[in-house]
């Protein structure tokens, strides 16, 4: 039987091949597609607003007469037309317009029109609104129906997309959409089929209740809402699934590399820290591929934990891939490693994008033949040319531009191709659980919930930048007593070379005010071993204060640091600044975080710098940067493109989360179910490497 899956979107009236080029744009390719890209708003213009009662920020439906359509010249030329109902006047504003246009908005039209009502110069004005001259009569109150509005891409307009919906939807009477959630969820939400959600959803009858639709809590809505939530879901365990559908190296604890290590430590493991440690001696026991997540907020102590992981792992005589996701990162990460295992009698190698020549056919070779047991790196550790011999586990630190593909693709990194190798994921930014359960179903997780003892409080306090004054005075004082302080710049320009700039800037300022006082400066433009340099000389304490871009932002750990300046802080997630505060308190000084605004504040940017100064965990501060950016910007994953729903939004349906996870594992059972669900709501946005 055909089914609107089979029916591509050129069977509609006016479908050619342009608009169905710009509508694959959207992932819309058949009747099917069509249905499922939802409307994401309403608007209410069922009501006719008389002109004389609309006040600014309204948005409204107006009707009246044109009595005036006018070129006006000024910064920029615009048509300025002029209507009159018998409360008032109103400006419709047209900065592209036509000649037609022009001409049927002429004396004496009557016309309708739909806009936001704004200030402008000749009062109260519509930019661009959507109008309708010689309108029909307004359908009376019990046949009016909610508008709704698409996502567009270019050159598709809201009516056209509008009209293509409702031509979509009269097949859905002869080709109904086939129904993939089991009849015990729909009887338990006393959801409706997903026919009648989706002719709900894309034009609500008359009479249908308009607050819970603009609100998104119709039961239609929230049948698609779960629905969509479960795809994701599903998605994410079928990932998981392809990863363990080979075996692993079953790396059995032996020998006593890692208590010698543990021996050599200057301190004891935390009971958090144990508790992980275990986690991962279970999973790399299995020959089944661990896929493994670790969170601990910063400082809580990831390194060592990583470290025994790879103990374990070269014990047992596999390769270890360990990667950061920056130069700098990993270089931290390889001088750290070099020290601790060279006691051991193990060297690890180094390999990132600027490794070239000799040294990087070296290392390449030296991994080819399992010579090099640990290598420390940046992605270029898995790039297609290089080969392991015997990789058993990957490593990888802050994880969150690592996303499900990229985990699905290391699958066949593994020894010999045949196995795939575990992997361990570690982050510090801390992900609200609810978060993390859909964006990570794929993971087991391991949290480092406790920081090492003898941590102090970090002290944050706000100050504006016409403080500047103290604030280097303060540097002064701190670095004259021995310790050392950063000093960080965070213009968010698009490019690099300015960002650099501005911190040249700020570098010779300060050498300038501060001469006593040795100083560096680390952004993105340096060579990989000119930063390496500072930051070795920074952690000697060769250097009193380094000036630095965002670059520093993970991972960097000198412990006698103890004050840090975080300028604009306002331009910056908060997640990103308790990151980038993470950077002190790490030693048995008190510490100093001072964010130097630019004032004004906005009351939003007063609220989140108070939430930084009141909390030093990363959970609380990660829970209020979801509620105040959404969980795109919270898991710096868009690219990834996983938390990018069609009707689904993360604050309003969280609630769905918990639910959606206890059912998925049953639904994973039917092969077909897991495929249309994902294939209807995540199209091509996910790719499966053949199992
Ligand atoms: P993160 O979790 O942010 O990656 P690190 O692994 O860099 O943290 O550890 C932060 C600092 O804490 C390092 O100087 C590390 O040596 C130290 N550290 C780690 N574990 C402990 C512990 N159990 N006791 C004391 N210090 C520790
Ligand atoms: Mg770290």
């Amino acid at each position: 039987m055909t089914s609107l899956e089979d029916i591509q979107v050129t069977a509609l009236k006016g479908v050619g091949d342009a608009l169905a080029g710009r509508l694959a744009r959207l992932g819309i390719h058949t009747l099917q597609d069509l249905l499922f890209h939802l409307p994401y708003r309403y608007e209410d213009r069922t009501r006719l607003t008389p002109i004389g009662s609309l006040h600014v920020g309204d948005v409204a439906v107006v009707e009246g007469e044109v009595v005036s359509a006018d070129m006006v010249m000024g910064r920029r030329r615009s048509l300025q037309v002029t209507v009159r109902d018998n409360s008032g006047f109103l400006a419709l504003r047209f900065f592209y317009f036509s000649a037609a246009q022009k001409k049927q908005l002429s004396e004496g039209t009557r016309v309708r029109c739909f806009g936001e009502v704004r200030p402008g110069r000749a009062g109260m004005e519509f930019y661009h609104p959507e109008y309708q001259v010689n309108p029909p009569p307004m359908p009376s109150p019990d046949q009016a129906t909610l508008t709704p509005i698409y996502p567009l891409t270019e050159g598709i307009q809201q009516p056209r997309l509008r009209s293509l919906c409702q031509q979509a939807q009269r097949y859905l009477s002869r080709y109904p959409v086939r129904e993939w959630l089991p009849d015990g969820v729909l009887e338990e939400y006393q959801f409706p089929t997903i026919t009648d959600a989706l002719s709900m959803v894309h034009a609500p009858p008359a009479g249908a209740p308009v607050r819970a639709l603009m609100e998104g809590q119709h039961p239609a809505q929230q049948r698609l809402v779960m629905e969509e939530l479960m795809a994701h879901q599903l998605s994410m365990l079928k990932v998981r699934a392809q990863i363990q559908s080979r075996q692993s190296l079953a790396l059995l604890p032996q020998g006593d590399l890692a208590d010698r290590f543990l021996d050599q430590l200057p301190f004891a493991l935390t009971g958090a820290q144990n508790r992980v440690v275990d986690d991962i001696r279970q999973d790399l026991s299995q020959p089944l591929p661990m896929l493994r997540l670790v969170q601990g907020d910063v400082g809580s102590g990831k390194t060592v934990v990583a470290a025994l992981a790879a103990l374990q792992a070269i014990a047992a005589g596999a390769q270890v891939a360990l990667m950061a996701p920056t130069e700098i990162l990993a270089e931290q990460h390889y001088v750290n490693f070099r020290d601790w295992l060279a006691p051991l009698g193990l060297t690890p190698a180094w390999l990132s994008g600027k490794t070239k020549g000799r040294a990087r056919d070296a290392v390449l070779s030296a991994m080819a033949s399992g010579d090099a047991r640990l290598v420390i790196g940046t992605h270029a550790l898995f790039q297609d040319d290089v080969a392991f011999e015997r990789l058993g586990l990957v490593i990888v630190d802050e994880q969150h531009r690592f996303g499900v593909h990229q985990r699905l693709a290391l699958r066949d990194k593994g020894a010999a191709g045949d196995y795939a190798p575990h992997q361990l994921i570690m982050t510090a930014t801390p992900i609200p659980r609810t978060l993390a359960m859909s964006a990570y179903a794929d993971l087991d997780t391991s949290l480092i919930d406790e920081l090492p003892p003898g941590r102090q409080p970090i002290e944050t306090i706000a100050i504006p930048d016409s403080r500047r004054e103290e604030v280097v005075e303060r540097v002064r004082g701190a670095c004259q007593s021995g310790r050392q302080a950063y000093w960080v710049c965070t213009l968010i320009e698009e490019s690099e070379a300015l960002q650099c700039q501005a911190a040249e800037a700020t570098a010779d300022e300060l050498r300038e005010r501060l001469p006593e006082l040795s100083i560096g400066l680390v952004h993105g433009r340096l060579k990989a071993s000119e930063k390496a340099d500072l930051m070795h000389r920074f952690q000697a304490g060769e250097l009193d204060l380094l000036v630095a871009t965002t670059v520093i932002e993970v991972g960097v750990d000198v412990p006698n640091a103890s004050l840090i300046i975080i300028e604009n802080p306002e331009r910056l997630g908060l997640a990103q600044l308790h990151q980038l505060r993470g950077r002190v308190g790490r030693g048995h000084d008190a510490s100093y975080c001072v964010l130097m605004y630019h004032p004004p504040l906005s009351q939003n940017g007063k609220a989140r710098l108070q939430v930084l100064r009141d909390s030093q965990d990363g959970f609380v501060i990660a829970e209020k940067d979801l509620e105040i950016r959404g969980p795109g910007e919270v898991l710096g994953t868009r690219q990834t493109g996983l938390m990018q729903f069609r009707i689904a939004d993360f604050e309003r349906d969280r609630g769905w989360i918990e639910a959606v996870r206890k059912k998925a594992p049953a639904l994973m059972d039917d092969d077909r179910r897991v495929n249309a669900l994902i294939q209807r709501w995540l199209g091509e946005r996910i790719r499966y490497g053949d199992v």
